[in-house]
């Protein structure tokens, strides 16, 4: 690792701190009906937090928690869509894991993304579409590697990151360096990527100004949202609760209840990215999900 590479992981980790209803096509409402053939779940990195207490409530101060992390890849007919990026690849050549400055909160990534892409007989270029949930370190740590593809990015999001102080919301900014001149397409709210309802980002702020999630019909499992991280953990979920690292705890909440609404007309289940209990029952790539 040289210097520059240290000099990123640090700023990739340091995001660590801080993270860490347009109208629906009647298509997307109809069982079975759907674009989408199968998705991939990639281990995109672990996050092992030595206070809990910070994402939750004063209750768990002390407890230690690792948190999962993942990649989705998603097969739409003759094209690829992936959302999120996890940790910097480079990552994985650090046995001991990425450890922030104050020793809170240590990261690791056991196989490159790019090795996983390979695995399931994918290229980087191959991916024609391209979305984070938010800009943090352990969502966009490789970005760099998806300059080509499009890119859908909400406004709000588009300018923390490309603002004055990205740092101060958490955002490694030498994550997006390269995607500087990439095709970026900036929204305004949700977005029905292919017009046919079956992949849809989901507007959802809060935990950054413009932190979005992501809506997949699957032809057997049925429709998902993917939460990104606008909630970290079902019992976040439960009880309601606001990390005390988000960006705006007003716009979360409102976020949340508005996503309960959505599950609930669309009968969508809620995939928690963070959540390692949940992502012990999900199969992970190589292998897929339909
Ligand atoms: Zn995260």
């Amino acid at each position: 690792m040289n210097i520059s590479q240290a000099a990123l992981a640090s700023i990739a980790l340091s995001a660590l701190l801080y993270a860490c209803s347009s109208a629906m096509p009647d298509a997307a409402r109809q069982p079975g009906a759907t674009s989408v053939e199968r998705m991939y779940v990639i281990e995109c990195g672990e996050n092992h937090a030595k206070d809990l207490s910070i994402w939750t409530s004063p209750a768990d101060k002390g407890k230690a928690y690792v948190f999962a992390n993942h990649c989705y890849l998603i097969r739409h007919r003759a094209e690829w869509f992936l959302w999120d990026s996890g940790h910097p690849d480079m990552i994985t050549s650090m046995p001991n894991g990425v450890t922030n400055p104050r020793g809170t909160l240590t990261v690791y990534m056991k196989k490159p993304l790019a090795e996983s892409l390979k695995e399931i007989g994918v290229t980087p270029a191959d991916i024609a579409h391209f979305a984070m949930s938010h800009s943090h370190g352990d969502h966009s740590g490789n970005a760099r590697l998806f300059a080509r593809s499009t890119i859908y990015m909400q406004a709000a999001e588009y300018e923390a990151t490309y603002g004055p102080d990205p740092l101060k919301l958490g955002i490694p900014p030498a994550n997006f360096e390269s995607l500087r001149e990439a095709r970026i397409i900036k929204l305004n709210g949700d977005h029905d990527v292919f017009r046919d309802g079956s992949v849809v980002i989901k507007s959802t702020p809060g935990h950054t100004p413009g932190h979005q999630s992501l809506f997949v019909r699957l032809p057997k499992t049925g429709p998902v949202l993917l939460s990104g991280d606008f909630v970290h953990l079902t019992s976040n979920w439960q009880a309601k609760r606001v990390p005390s690292i988000n960006y705006n705890a007003e716009q979360t909440i409102r976020s949340m209840n508005g996503m309960e609404s959505f599950l609930q007309a669309t009968g969508a289940i809620l995939w928690i990215n963070h959540d390692a209990e949940q992502s012990r029952a999900i199969p992970k790539a190589p292998a897929f999900v339909e």
